[in-house]
Order: structure tokens, then C-alpha cells, then sequence
């Protein structure tokens, strides 16, 4: 996680005349609580909070309390009400009913401090900062929706990957505030990518890349293609994705975030060459993880394990890499996946192999059983379609058994249920040399050969599509036009 600092009073100039916006009816009921945060002069935000109850004690992202002034509690009534601060938790009995609290906050302090952009951090002429570290919220999982307006001057951009119904109101669960998608402020360069299904907001912070502002257009472009061709939709209609562009030349760490909406956060060096943005696998990765819907932490390995399966299969299937590639991948990567004697199930295992690579295992298991159980026709992505048709993406948290319910629902006869429980609650020994001598994969001098001959060759060849050599990269900067 990058760390730097700088002057918020640069980017949020005085716009106490902003002009107020119109809302957009949403569907259910009334929101439990409106925020308004309006940008100072001196680089503060100004915060106000009009809450129905359930507010008594509330927090920000812990630390950031140490910034926050001139705070005053109005009841329902509009008296000043008393407060008291514990820890980095306001106590605040007036709002257990209707409420009004106001507070300042110095988000470019906080950015200083932090110096984290998933927290808050200044990048160039921006800050980022997502609305969990400003926005007073009520802790663990409060029932509700939340409004938010974001008023600033009109050179002032801000992109958010919360719901955005009209242009800086945004609109989620209460919930969704402890964890909400990231955000940015000031000097972001925008740019929206059009999709067949859906639209990316892009906001590109930090250095100027070699290869111009166009090719980390590009790179995101050819990775949301990746995943709508795979899954024949964007998984979601609208996501922001922040791009910093710091020193060196290569793509750094990148982390998705949803709830409430969906954003990426990634990082490339400015010197990044177009052969490295064309080879990447990190973005598509992450765009993966959009098509998800959050589970619960200890279900971890299956967000990452379908990230880690579908990136390459993604990428084969619009002829990036080739079928070898990613049979080659597999082959040698997914042993880190199989359970040492001391492993338990999949459900809550910290360890990295078996999170990533014995989560892929899972879903190169789902993939086949599937096929055996519904006929060659169908496939795992006629389950991960039937997710991201109900509803199911990154913006939203379900319990696994939704998901697997979800995800079986498309099959005649469940699969994944099945499969899940099998697999979540202790240690599955998989024969992967068995398993890859029937698909027809074998190991070779220079890494993996297909075999045609192989009992279920046909299957190996449908999962990876059409078996062709990897375009060359003048015909692919072509198509991904
Ligand atoms: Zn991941």
C-alpha cells in the first residue's frame, strides 16, 4: 500500500454555493439517514448527517476521529444534544431517535496521516479516500439505506464506486459504510469506458504514463472484454476504476472493493511497456472479483479460487494467451492447492495455496462436474451467469448458500451444493495427475502437452474453447479496438 501526502485545500476551493441537486426516487423505503459533505476552502469537508435513529454510538474509519472538529449534536427538536468520544466510537444518545449531527472534517490531514489510498492518501493532485473514513456510520451491520450528496466546485472531479443514481448522490446500505468502495477527489483523469453491457468510470491519478493516458485505457478496456466475452455481460452496469500512476515500469498490487457499489483500485509504474499491460493477467483478475457477490471472510477461497480459474480462461478464450497457457498454469500451480496433512476444509483456511490455488482446484472440479452432470451444453458459466443474472456481483453480500443455490438453479440437478459441502469442511485429497492424464494434459520438456487421445479430451478443448495459436499482439491492439 503506497503512502504520500498533500494539500486538499488545493483541490476543494470554497463552494458553499454549490448548487443543491435534485434526488432521484429510489425504490423502497425512506433513507435512515442523509448525508450532505460539502468541500471548504481550506480543504476540509463539512459534513452533515440527518439521521431517523439507530445513530447513538457511531464511528469513522478508526484514527480519523483525531481530525474531526466542530462537532455538534442537534435532537429532533433541533437542541444541541451531548456527545461523548471513546476510543475512536462517538457516543451520541440523542440519535438512538432523529437526529442531526454536523461535524469538519480534514481529509487532507487524514491523507497525510493514512498516507494509505485505500484509507486516504493524496496522489498527485488527488486525494483518495473512501466515503468509510469521512462519514460517520454506525458500526456491525445496521438495517437501512443511506443517501449521500457530494458538493464541490465544478473543476473539482470526484469518482466514487458507491451507487451513483444522479451525478454526486450516491445511494447504498448503511452496511456497506464500515467496508464502502473506494473514492477519490481533485486532479483524476476521467475517462468512461463503454462497454456492450455495462460502463467503467476510469480516474487515472498521479504520473503520466510513457504510453499516455490511451494505453491504461486500454489495458482496463481489454480486461472488462475478457470478462463480458467469458460471461456474455459486464458483471455490473456501472464500476470506477482508479489507476495510480507512480515510478517504475511495471503493474503493482491491485484490490477490488464492492459493497455498495464496485471499484477497483491499481497501481502501474509510468514506465509500464505496452507488452506488459498486453501480457497482464492482474487486471482481468480483478475484474473477476466484480462478478462475485461478497462472502463471508472465511469463504475467501472461493472469491480468490474463481479469480485465479477464470482470469486464464478469460484471456484463452479471446485468444490472448494460448489453450497451452492455461492448461500449462494449471498443471504446475494448482499442486500449491492440495491439502497438507495438518489442512482442514476450505472454509477458513488462511493459507495462501490453499486459498488461491485450491480454490481454483474447486472450480476446475465445479467445471467438470457440471459437464459430466448437465451434458457437454453446459458449463460453470451458465452457474456464475445465473449469479451475476440474480442479482449477484461485488456491490451486494450473500451467504454461500445463496450463492451455490444461485449458481445451481441453472443446472438441471444441483452440482455446487453438493460440491461446497464436500469441500468447505474438511480436506479433499484430488488426484491432479489423475485428473490431467484424463483431460489429455501432459507434462512435457517445455511445460505441458494437449493430448487428442486423452478419454476427455473433448472436455479439456470446450473448457478452454477454441485451441488456436495466440494472436499476434498488431492483431490484438486491432481487435481490441
Ligand atoms: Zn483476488
Amino acid at each position: 500500500m503506497a503512502r504520500s501526502v498533500a494539500l486538499l485545500a488545493t483541490l476543494l476551493l470554497g463552494c458553499a454555493g454549490a448548487p443543491e441537486r435534485s434526488r432521484v426516487g429510489e425504490a423502497g423505503s425512506a433513507p435512515r439517514a442523509r448525508y450532505e459533505a460539502t468541500g471548504t476552502g481550506t480543504g476540509d469537508l463539512e459534513v452533515v448527517v440527518r439521521a431517523t435513529g439507530g445513530f447513538d454510538e457511531v464511528a469513522l474509519e478508526p484514527g480519523a476521529e483525531a481530525y474531526v472538529s466542530d462537532l455538534r449534536v442537534a435532537d429532533a427538536e433541533g437542541r444541541p444534544a451531548a456527545y461523548a468520544l471513546g476510543g475512536s466510537v462517538y457516543r451520541v444518545p440523542a440519535c438512538s431517535g432523529p437526529c442531526t449531527i454536523r461535524y469538519r472534517i480534514a481529509l487532507g490531514s487524514v491523507a497525510e496521516w493514512f498516507d494509505d489510498p485505500e484509507l486516504a492518501a493524496v496522489v498527485g493532485g488527488a486525494v483518495f479516500s473512501p466515503p468509510t473514513t469521512w462519514l460517520l456510520h454506525p458500526e456491525g451491520r445496521p438495517e437501512g439505506r443511506f443517501e449521500l450528496d457530494v458538493k464541490l466546485p465544478p473543476n473539482v472531479a470526484h469518482v466514487s464506486g458507491l451507487h451513483e443514481p444522479s451525478t454526486h448522490h450516491f445511494a447504498a446500505e448503511l452496511a456497506d459504510l464500515p467496508q464502502a468502495p473506494y473514492a477519490a477527489f481533485g486532479d483524476l483523469r476521467r475517462r468512461t469506458i463503454e462497454l456492450r453491457s455495462g460502463k467503467i468510470d476510469l480516474a487515472i491519478a498521479g504520473d503520466t504514463p510513457a504510453l499516455g493516458d490511451e494505453a491504461i485505457e486500454g489495458w482496463v478496456r481489454a480486461a472488462a472484454t475478457n470478462v463480458e466475452g467469458y460471461l456474455g455481460r459486464f458483471p455490473i452496469d456501472r464500476a470506477a476504476i482508479f489507476v495510480i500512476v507512480g515510478s517504475g515500469g511495471a503493474i503493482g498490487h491491485a484490490t477490488a472493493l464492492g459493497n455498495g457499489g464496485a471499484s477497483i483500485l491499481a497501481r502501474v509504474g509510468a514506465d509500464t511497456p505496452a507488452r506488459a499491460l498486453d501480457d497482464d493477467w492482474i487486471m482481468t483478475h480483478e475484474i473477476v472479483h466484480l462478478a462475485m457477490p461478497g462472502l463471508h471472510a472465511r469463504h475467501n477461497w472461493m472469491e480468490e479460487g474463481l479469480a485465479t480459474y477464470l482470469e486464464p480462461l478469460a484471456r484463452a478464450r479471446r485468444g490472448v494467451i494460448s489453450a497451452e497457457d492455461v492448461w500449462s498454469e494449471w498443471y504446475f500451480d494448482m499442486r500449491q492447492g492440495l491439502p497438507a496433512s495438518t489442512d482442514g476444509g476450505l472454509d477458513g483456511t488462511e493459507s495462501w495455496g490453499r486459498t488461491y490455488w485450491g480454490g481454483a482446484v474447486f472450480w476446475l472440479l465445479a467445471e467438470l462436474e457440471i459437464r459430466k452432470a448437465a451434458g457437454p451444453r453446459r458449463s460453470l458459466r451458465d452457474c456464475l451467469r445465473s449469479v451475476v443474472d440474480a442479482g449477484g456481483n461485488i456491490s451486494v453480500r450473500w451467504s454461500a448458500k445463496r450463492f451455490v443455490d444461485a449458481c445451481d438453479a441453472a443446472l438441471p440437478a444441483p452440482v455446487l451444493g453438493p460440491l461446497y459441502e464436500r469441500h468447505a469442511h474438511e480436506a479433499v485429497p484430488v488426484d491432479l495427475d489423475a485428473l490431467f492424464a484424463e483431460l489429455g494434459v501432459r507434462r512435457s520438456q517445455v511445460g505441458v502437452e494437449l493430448d487428442d487421445s486423452a478419454p476427455s479430451a473433448d472436455v479439456r478443448r470446450a473448457i478452454t474453447g477454441v485451441e488456436r495459436q495466440v494472436a499476434s499482439s498488431t492483431e490484438r491492439a486491432t481487435s481490441d479496438r
